[in-house]
Order: C-alpha cells, then sequence, then structure tokens
C-alpha cells in the first residue's frame, strides 16, 4: 500500500474537513457550507464517508479527496499536505536522504537571501538618494506608499556589485547568491549584479515567501523588464504575481481576473480590486493556471488590448481550453447514488479593454468602469466570435461562409451538446 493510501485508510475524511467545516449528517452524508466559495444560503457542499470524497454542487463545482481538501484549505503543495496528514494518521514518511535534506537546505538559504534582498532593494527605494528616481516614477504612475509596503517595491542601485557586497557582507556565500540568480558570473573571474538602477517587484509565491525578482529600467534601457532566471525556487511559468495578496479575493469573489503587467497589479489593489493577479509575460501558462484552479474555477482575463496583447489572449485561450479539459466528478443521481458526469472544469471570460489602455489605466481613471469591463467579459467562445468576425459583413452568405470556416474549428472543441447546438445555430 502507498503512503497516501495507508494516511487514506487511517483518517476519516469527515473528522477532516469538520474541523474547518461544520457538517451535519444528511443520509449516508454530510453537508455544509462551502469553504471554497461564497455561500450561506444552501449547503451544497457535501463529503461523501463510503468514497471518502468531497464535492461542492454550488457556484465552484469543486472536489476531491482528503488530500485536494487540505491542499486547497490550507493552500498547500501536495508535498506539504501529505506531511501535514501523515502526522495526523501516525503514519511514519520515509526518512529524506542526505542528498533530500541537502537540497532542502539549499532551498533555506536562498529563501533567505531572497528575503534579505528583499529588503535591500526595499530600504533603498524608500531612503536612498538615487531611489529618488523610482520614488518620482512610482509617484508619477500614482503609486501609493501603501502598496508599495503591501508589495515590497524595491529600488537596485545602478552599480556592478551594490547587492553583491551587501549580502556577502551579510555572510552569505557568492555561490548561492549566484544559485538565487541575483548575480551573474563574469567571463574572467568574479560576479555582478544582475538587477542594476532598475526598480524591483519582489515576486511571491501563494504563501508570501519572497521567490525571485522582476526589475524595471526607468529610462529607455533594455530590456525594459528583467526577471530572475530559472532557480531552485523560480519558475516564472509557474508563477502569478500578487497570488498571495489576492488569494483571499478570488476564493471570496470565486473569481480571478489575470492580467498581463505588475503596474496593472498594484493599481488594482491599490483600489480595493484585490481578485487580480499578473501573468508576468505575455503569454498564461498551464501550470499558472493549475494554481488557480486552487482557488477557483472562474478566470477573467484582460490581456493588453495592443496587437501583441490580441495574439498573447489568443496564445492564452488555447493553453486555457487545454488545461481545463473534462474531469469526472461525482453527481448524486436522483436515486442518491453517485454516478459519474463528465463536466467542463472552469468557466473563463475575456475583458475587452478600450483599444491601447491597459488595465492600469482604466482603474486608475475609474474602478467602477473596471467593474463595468469585468461585468462584460465575454465568455472564451463569445469572445472568439466577436475576435473572428469582427472584420466580416455577416449579412452576406460570403462572410457568413468565411464566418464557418474560421469558427468550425473552435465549436467542434465545445464539449457541451446544448452549447454547441447554441453556437451552430448562431452562425447559420
Ligand atoms: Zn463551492
Amino acid at each position: 500500500m502507498s503512503v497516501v493510501d495507508e494516511i487514506k485508510t487511517k483518517l476519516d475524511i469527515v473528522d477532516v474537513v469538520s474541523e474547518y467545516v461544520a457538517l451535519r449528517k444528511s443520509g449516508r452524508n454530510y453537508t455544509g457550507f462551502c469553504p471554497f466559495h461564497p455561500n450561506v444560503r444552501t449547503p451544497a457542499f457535501v463529503v461523501f464517508p463510503d468514497t471518502q470524497s468531497w464535492h461542492c454542487f454550488g457556484a465552484c463545482g469543486m472536489g476531491g479527496d482528503v488530500f485536494s481538501f487540505v491542499m486547497k484549505q490550507e493552500n498547500m503543495e501536495f508535498s506539504e499536505a501529505l506531511q501535514l496528514l501523515a502526522k495526523r494518521a501516525g503514519v511514519e514518511l520515509a526518512p529524506r536522504s542526505p542528498a533530500e535534506t541537502a537540497e532542502e537546505k539549499r532551498k533555506e538559504r536562498l529563501r533567505e537571501i531572497n528575503v534579505a534582498a528583499a529588503q535591500y532593494f526595499h530600504n533603498l527605494l524608500l531612503q536612498s538618494e538615487e531611489g529618488a528616481r523610482a520614488r518620482e516614477y512610482l509617484a508619477r504612475r500614482g503609486i501609493a506608499s501603501e502598496t508599495i509596503s503591501a508589495f515590497q517595491l524595491g529600488y537596485a542601485l545602478d552599480a556592478w556589485e551594490a547587492l553583491k557586497g551587501h549580502l556577502v557582507g551579510r555572510g552569505y556565500q557568492a555561490a548561492d547568491i549566484l544559485t538565487a540568480g541575483l548575480i551573474i558570473e563574469r567571463e574572467g573571474g568574479g560576479y555582478y549584479d544582475r538587477f542594476r538602477g532598475r526598480l524591483i517587484f519582489p515576486i511571491r509565491d501563494m504563501r508570501g515567501q519572497v521567490i525571485g525578482f522582476g526589475g524595471r529600467v526607468l529610462d529607455d534601457g533594455l530590456p525594459k523588464y528583467l526577471n530572475s532566471p530559472r532557480t531552485p525556487l523560480f519558475d516564472k511559468s509557474s508563477v502569478l504575481y500578487g497570488i498571495d495578496l489576492a488569494k483571499g479575493a478570488i476564493r471570496r469573489e470565486n473569481m480571478a481576473v489575470i492580467v498581463e503587467g505588475y503596474m496593472d497589479v498594484l493599481m488594482a489593489h491599490q483600489h480595493g480590486i484585490a481578485n487580480v493577479v499578473a501573468s508576468m509575460g505575455t503569454a498564461l501558462t498551464e501550470a499558472q493556471l493549475r494554481l488557480l484552479k486552487r482557488l477557483t474555477k472562474k478566470f477573467t482575463l484582460a490581456l493588453d488590448a495592443d496587437a501583441a496583447g490580441d495574439q498573447a489572449t489568443l496564445r492564452g485561450l488555447a493553453v486555457a481550453r487545454e488545461t481545463l479539459d473534462r474531469q469526472i466528478v461525482p453527481v448524486p443521481t436522483p436515486r442518491g447514488l453517485i454516478s459519474y458526469e463528465g463536466r467542463l472544469d472552469a468557466e473563463i471570460r475575456i475583458i475587452t479593454l478600450p483599444e491601447g489602455k491597459d488595465p492600469d489605466e482604466v482603474i486608475r481613471e475609474s474602478s467602477d468602469g473596471w467593474n463595468e469591463l469585468v461585468q462584460a467579459a465575454l465568455p472564451v467562445v463569445d469572445y472568439y466570435f466577436e475576435a473572428f468576425t469582427s472584420d466580416l459583413d455577416l449579412t452576406s452568405a460570403k462572410g457568413k461562409s468565411e464566418a464557418v470556416r474560421r469558427l468550425l474549428p473552435i465549436i467542434r472543441e465545445i464539449t457541451d451538446s446544448t452549447e454547441q447546438t447554441h453556437y451552430v445555430q448562431k452562425l447559420s
């Protein structure tokens, strides 16, 4: 028996869930209010002792076993949930090998280095003379001091060895600072700082730990944005900027809004729109969506309206469709049995931004205006319809047949037959 199975046989899911959710017995099962979406009227959250599983029949539609419940509830990775539940079940996990222990220690050192670097950059932004240019930039962009401290924004001096000197002075090894991605090796030996003369955005994981950095130039230098390289802690493609500060709101509102840039996230949160995260680049990845799926199944994409942004939106959509494919979830039939029904695993909408405007600008003008755009966001397929037919005359036979040619591949992907029929009719 695997450790996971052993833990499952020793724990009762009803006991574990009861620690977080008030459950009432209802026939063979237990019901309560779902902790993963806002609901107070009907207890749509069901725990099934027979199958040791849970499912929400309300807005979020999530479900799974005791592990997925703890992962969602505690915002944990699987390995962390395993530790917690193993302890609770009194199951010994295999002792870590020396290599694993060494790796864990190394990661811990990298985390410490990131914390020290973030603090160093932050102090420079707030206090240094040179940091004035970054302070002025933020003031010009309308970023408040509360936002600067909530996101621990920083400034990297325009110098070759400033951060390196600071960290080495605090006792960290150059080799570790290099692994953390903060310095770069010189060809002739020695190291220099990766981030120089830039506004710094510490990038934090779901639990608020600094795992990497983004840096923006304050002049016309290139690249405009520079991120940490891939490190043992940081992989840009599986991180969302702002997730640590957004996770509560995403859960409460049962919706995540995904934007492209750091500044969009800052401005949204500053205006109390806290369910916003950034993909930090142009393409939304599968790993990023999987991260968000722990919090909600409703995604709204607000990607920049310029041409590059349009391409990114379409690429993002392709990823979204691949990631959020069908999943089998238990659904009780009228006879009270559990059957299985395939259902689409998420709802994705697209915000159409006003031409040439970033979310940052829209929100700064009016948060009501932003909320209206979010409300008016189109379901993915509707968005495709508009995007792919905006240049066609749909009253003409020629325009119609071209629309069919462009849209049929998308309509074929729709798994819900009622929905599919709806769109086929729309085309005829
Ligand atoms: Zn729910």
